[in-house]
């Protein structure tokens, strides 16, 4: 029995080091700006356009209220959504584009699920992603980009590392605004507005269907009646960990 135990035992601990060898342990990086340390604040709004269409309720209150915006992109969206992207560019002033990736895929080197979407699954797919969305940038007449999000916001270690050296500096967030779009109104609402200083704001311009989208409009614009700055993260200081900025 107990030889039988030991025996199932060394299984067990085989598959945990078989496992470990093909699924890297993931990180999800934090991003702050520096503070404004007077006055109410600032922060900086940051929304994904993974695939899909315009959330033009975003969109517009965006314009209307002059508040700038990094918007990640990636080649699918830009492919699209060409009259939402023909809006920001108008507004060259509230809208900084940068690179969400070629094709959405989560940039991580090794193969595995996050959330049901598979990763890129080996270095080079890695690199494929963030050059494919950097490249789509360029076909729009946009500045080079500067900032890389994966799909998912996780990455494998390996992988920050990759993508440091393309010269991508890799943005994380240190509120999750609507829960990756699938938030009520009223709680994604409830977390923009509760925003303080020095705060990176992750939400979806690309699903307009959804509730979310109405509770992004309200918490920001709850942020500028309290006099909140929003800046863009090419304009702030931006501080990550896991080696995303540094
Ligand atoms: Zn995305």
């Amino acid at each position: 029995m107990r030889l039988l135990q030991r025996h199932l035992c060394m299984i067990a601990m085989s598959l945990v080091a078989v496992s470990s060898a093909h699924a890297a342990t993931l990180v999800e990086p934090t991003l702050h700006i520096k503070p404004a340390a007077s006055g109410a604040g600032r922060v900086a709004l940051t929304f994904d356009a993974c695939d899909g269409r315009t959330d033009t309720r975003i969109l517009s209150a965006l314009v209307e209220n002059k508040i700038p915006a990094t918007i990640f992109v990636t080649g699918i969206w830009l492919r699209r959504n060409a009259a939402a992207v023909e809006i920001m560019r108008a507004h060259p002033d509230l809208f900084e584009l940068e690179n969400h990736g070629g094709r959405h895929i989560p940039a991580v080197d090794t193969p595995q699920k996050i959330y049901g979407i598979k990763s890129a699954g080996s270095p080079d797919a890695v690199l494929a992603e963030v050059e494919s969305g950097a490249a789509a940038l360029a076909r729009t007449g946009e500045p080079t980009p500067k900032w890389f999000r994966g799909a998912t916001a996780e990455y494998s270690p390996s992988a920050i590392a990759m993508i440091r050296k393309l010269g991508f500096k890799i943005a994380g967030f240190s509120i999750n605004g609507d829960g990756g779009s699938l938030l009520g109104a009223k709680e994604t609402a409830k977390r923009i507005a509760a925003a303080k200083d020095g705060d990176v704001i992750i939400s979806h311009i690309n699903q307009p269907t959804h509730a979310a989208g109405e509770g992004v409009v309200q918490g920001l614009l709850a942020l500028k009646a309290k006099g909140m700055i929003f800046v863009r993260l090419d304009d702030a200081d931006g501080t990550g960990n896991h080696g995303t900025t540094d």
